[in-house]
Protein backbone atom coordinates (compact mmCIF):
# COMPACT_ATOMS: atom_id res chain seq x y z
CA UNK A 1 0.00 0.00 0.00
CA UNK A 2 2.57 2.57 -1.11
CA UNK A 3 1.42 6.16 -0.71
CA UNK A 4 3.79 9.10 0.11
CA UNK A 5 1.49 12.20 0.40
CA UNK A 6 -2.36 11.95 1.98
CA UNK A 7 -4.26 15.37 2.35
CA UNK A 8 -6.07 16.29 5.85
CA UNK A 9 -9.51 16.44 5.51
CA UNK A 10 -9.81 19.81 8.20
CA UNK A 11 -8.50 23.25 8.20
CA UNK A 12 -7.38 23.40 11.73
CA UNK A 13 -3.81 24.11 11.85
CA UNK A 14 -3.60 23.23 15.49
CA UNK A 15 -4.91 19.51 14.58
CA UNK A 16 -2.49 19.01 11.53
CA UNK A 17 0.40 19.68 14.07
CA UNK A 18 -0.78 17.45 16.43
CA UNK A 19 -1.32 14.99 13.14
CA UNK A 20 1.70 15.31 12.23
CA UNK A 21 3.24 13.82 15.21
CA UNK A 22 0.65 11.51 16.41
CA UNK A 23 0.76 9.62 13.24
CA UNK A 24 4.76 10.23 12.36
CA UNK A 25 5.56 6.46 12.44
CA UNK A 26 3.46 6.32 9.10
CA UNK A 27 5.86 8.27 7.27
CA UNK A 28 4.28 10.31 4.93
CA UNK A 29 3.07 13.63 4.17
CA UNK A 30 0.31 15.58 5.64
CA UNK A 31 -0.94 18.23 3.72
CA UNK A 32 -4.18 20.37 5.08
CA UNK A 33 -6.89 20.57 2.58
CA UNK A 34 -6.72 23.86 2.50
CA UNK A 35 -3.48 23.59 0.26
CA UNK A 36 -5.75 22.76 -2.30
CA UNK A 37 -8.43 25.35 -1.43
CA UNK A 38 -10.64 22.86 -0.30
CA UNK A 39 -13.45 24.12 1.72
CA UNK A 40 -14.88 22.16 4.33
CA UNK A 41 -18.41 20.58 3.82
CA UNK A 42 -21.77 19.84 5.87
CA UNK A 43 -20.97 17.43 8.45
CA UNK A 44 -24.50 16.16 7.71
CA UNK A 45 -23.96 12.46 9.08
CA UNK A 46 -25.71 10.79 12.65
CA UNK A 47 -22.30 9.67 13.83
CA UNK A 48 -18.85 10.52 13.99
CA UNK A 49 -17.97 7.40 11.66
CA UNK A 50 -20.36 9.18 8.66
CA UNK A 51 -19.15 12.39 9.60
CA UNK A 52 -15.53 11.51 9.00
CA UNK A 53 -15.95 9.14 6.23
CA UNK A 54 -18.07 12.25 4.46
CA UNK A 55 -15.15 14.34 5.02
CA UNK A 56 -12.01 11.86 3.75
CA UNK A 57 -14.20 11.09 0.70
CA UNK A 58 -14.59 14.46 -0.44
CA UNK A 59 -10.90 15.44 0.21
CA UNK A 60 -9.73 12.92 -1.41
CA UNK A 61 -12.67 13.19 -4.48
CA UNK A 62 -10.92 16.88 -5.19
CA UNK A 63 -7.36 15.85 -4.73
CA UNK A 64 -7.03 12.65 -6.04
CA UNK A 65 -4.94 11.87 -3.27
CA UNK A 66 -5.53 9.53 -0.26
CA UNK A 67 -7.46 11.20 2.55
CA UNK A 68 -7.06 11.04 6.41
CA UNK A 69 -10.17 12.54 8.33
CA UNK A 70 -11.19 12.68 11.95
CA UNK A 71 -14.22 13.72 14.08
CA UNK A 72 -14.40 13.90 17.43
CA UNK A 73 -16.46 15.13 21.16
CA UNK A 74 -17.59 14.64 23.81
CA UNK A 75 -20.37 11.67 25.28
CA UNK A 76 -22.58 11.86 28.02
CA UNK A 77 -24.50 8.92 28.52
CA UNK A 78 -26.90 10.32 30.93
CA UNK A 79 -27.50 12.96 28.28
CA UNK A 80 -28.36 10.01 25.59
CA UNK A 81 -25.00 10.67 24.07
CA UNK A 82 -25.27 15.04 23.36
CA UNK A 83 -23.32 16.80 22.87
CA UNK A 84 -21.87 14.25 20.88
CA UNK A 85 -21.31 15.28 17.18
CA UNK A 86 -22.85 18.49 18.18
CA UNK A 87 -20.00 19.08 20.15
CA UNK A 88 -18.73 22.24 18.73
CA UNK A 89 -21.86 23.88 18.51
CA UNK A 90 -23.76 22.42 21.22
CA UNK A 91 -25.20 25.91 22.48
CA UNK A 92 -26.07 26.99 19.06
CA UNK A 93 -24.26 27.35 15.71
CA UNK A 94 -22.24 30.31 16.94
CA UNK A 95 -21.51 29.22 20.45
CA UNK A 96 -18.04 29.57 21.99
CA UNK A 97 -16.20 26.64 24.47
CA UNK A 98 -17.50 28.73 27.32
CA UNK A 99 -21.08 28.67 26.03
CA UNK A 100 -21.27 25.17 25.16
CA UNK A 101 -19.35 24.25 28.54
CA UNK A 102 -21.74 26.30 30.24
CA UNK A 103 -25.33 24.99 28.43
CA UNK A 104 -23.03 21.52 29.81
CA UNK A 105 -22.87 22.38 33.44
CA UNK A 106 -27.20 22.97 33.06
CA UNK A 107 -28.11 19.83 31.58
CA UNK A 108 -26.27 17.81 34.27
CA UNK A 109 -27.48 20.03 37.25
CA UNK A 110 -30.12 17.48 38.17
CA UNK A 111 -28.46 14.75 36.96
CA UNK A 112 -27.47 11.33 38.85
CA UNK A 113 -24.24 10.28 36.69
CA UNK A 114 -21.54 13.06 35.63
CA UNK A 115 -19.49 10.11 33.61
CA UNK A 116 -18.73 11.56 30.04
CA UNK A 117 -15.85 10.14 27.68
CA UNK A 118 -14.28 11.71 24.54
CA UNK A 119 -14.65 9.99 21.40
CA UNK A 120 -12.52 10.14 18.26
CA UNK A 121 -12.79 8.47 14.89
CA UNK A 122 -10.54 8.46 12.23
CA UNK A 123 -10.51 7.46 8.65
CA UNK A 124 -8.05 6.57 6.39
CA UNK A 125 -9.00 6.29 2.34
CA UNK A 126 -6.45 5.25 -0.17
CA UNK A 127 -8.86 6.69 -3.04
CA UNK A 128 -12.31 8.68 -2.86
CA UNK A 129 -14.16 5.21 -3.69
CA UNK A 130 -12.19 2.92 -1.34
CA UNK A 131 -14.78 0.51 -0.31
CA UNK A 132 -12.21 -0.82 2.74
CA UNK A 133 -11.52 2.58 4.30
CA UNK A 134 -8.87 1.91 7.34
CA UNK A 135 -11.21 2.91 10.29
CA UNK A 136 -9.83 3.77 14.02
CA UNK A 137 -11.57 4.96 17.22
CA UNK A 138 -10.55 6.09 20.54
CA UNK A 139 -12.23 6.45 23.83
CA UNK A 140 -10.67 8.58 26.70
CA UNK A 141 -13.35 8.36 29.97
CA UNK A 142 -13.36 10.49 32.70
CA UNK A 143 -16.43 12.74 34.96
CA UNK A 144 -17.84 15.91 34.15
CA UNK A 145 -16.59 18.43 36.96
CA UNK A 146 -19.04 20.91 38.99
CA UNK A 147 -17.18 23.76 37.35
CA UNK A 148 -15.12 24.92 34.78
CA UNK A 149 -10.94 24.86 35.98
CA UNK A 150 -7.61 25.41 34.03
CA UNK A 151 -6.63 27.09 30.72
CA UNK A 152 -4.94 25.03 28.47
CA UNK A 153 -6.72 23.16 25.83
CA UNK A 154 -9.85 23.55 24.32
CA UNK A 155 -13.46 22.48 24.02
CA UNK A 156 -15.10 20.83 26.81
CA UNK A 157 -11.21 20.42 28.24
CA UNK A 158 -11.70 22.44 31.71
CA UNK A 159 -14.65 20.44 32.57
CA UNK A 160 -13.41 17.06 31.92
CA UNK A 161 -11.80 15.67 34.86
CA UNK A 162 -10.04 11.66 33.21
CA UNK A 163 -10.50 9.03 35.42
CA UNK A 164 -7.29 8.21 37.98
CA UNK A 165 -7.12 11.92 37.59
CA UNK A 166 -7.73 14.78 40.21
CA UNK A 167 -7.08 17.55 37.70
CA UNK A 168 -9.31 18.77 34.29
CA UNK A 169 -7.82 18.14 31.11
CA UNK A 170 -7.31 21.89 31.19
CA UNK A 171 -4.82 21.83 33.45
CA UNK A 172 -2.86 19.38 32.50
CA UNK A 173 0.41 19.83 30.42
CA UNK A 174 -0.34 19.86 27.20
CA UNK A 175 2.38 17.12 26.40
CA UNK A 176 0.23 14.57 28.91
CA UNK A 177 -2.90 14.97 27.78
CA UNK A 178 -1.48 14.72 23.85
CA UNK A 179 -0.52 10.54 25.38
CA UNK A 180 -3.77 9.97 27.31
CA UNK A 181 -6.15 11.72 24.68
CA UNK A 182 -8.92 9.87 22.36
CA UNK A 183 -6.87 11.55 19.61
CA UNK A 184 -4.09 9.57 20.72
CA UNK A 185 -5.25 6.68 21.13
CA UNK A 186 -7.20 6.44 17.64
CA UNK A 187 -3.99 7.43 16.35
CA UNK A 188 -2.02 4.38 17.49
CA UNK A 189 -4.78 2.22 16.57
CA UNK A 190 -4.95 3.57 12.90
CA UNK A 191 -1.12 3.50 13.15
CA UNK A 192 -1.75 -0.91 14.07
CA UNK A 193 -4.22 -0.86 10.90
CA UNK A 194 -1.83 0.94 8.25
CA UNK A 195 0.83 -0.99 9.11
CA UNK A 196 -1.25 -4.64 9.34
CA UNK A 197 -2.77 -3.56 5.64
CA UNK A 198 0.42 -2.57 4.23
CA UNK A 199 1.74 -6.33 5.28
CA UNK A 200 -0.87 -8.17 3.30
CA UNK A 201 -0.24 -5.98 -0.18
P1 LIG B 1 -13.76 18.36 15.95
O1 LIG B 1 -13.65 16.91 15.75
O2 LIG B 1 -12.46 19.06 15.95
O3 LIG B 1 -14.78 19.00 15.05
O4 LIG B 1 -14.26 18.57 17.44
C1 LIG B 1 -15.59 18.80 17.73
C2 LIG B 1 -15.73 19.38 19.09
O5 LIG B 1 -15.58 18.35 20.06
C3 LIG B 1 -14.73 20.44 19.50
O6 LIG B 1 -15.12 21.71 19.04
C4 LIG B 1 -14.80 20.35 21.01
O7 LIG B 1 -15.94 21.02 21.48
C5 LIG B 1 -15.01 18.86 21.23
N1 LIG B 1 -13.71 18.19 21.44
C6 LIG B 1 -13.11 17.29 20.63
N2 LIG B 1 -11.93 16.90 21.15
C7 LIG B 1 -11.78 17.59 22.29
C8 LIG B 1 -10.73 17.64 23.27
O8 LIG B 1 -9.67 16.99 23.18
N3 LIG B 1 -10.94 18.47 24.31
C9 LIG B 1 -12.07 19.22 24.45
N4 LIG B 1 -13.04 19.23 23.57
C10 LIG B 1 -12.92 18.41 22.49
Amino acid sequence: MPFQTAVLASGNKGKLNEFKLLLAPIEFELRPQSHYKIHAIPETGVSFLENALLKARHASRLTSLPALADDSGLVVPSLNGAPGIYSARYAGTSANAEENNLKLLEALRNSDSRRAYFFCTLVFLLHSEDPTPIVAFGEWHGNIAEEAKGNNGFGYDPLFVAKGFQITAAQMEPELKNRLSHRAIASTNLIQSIQDRREQL
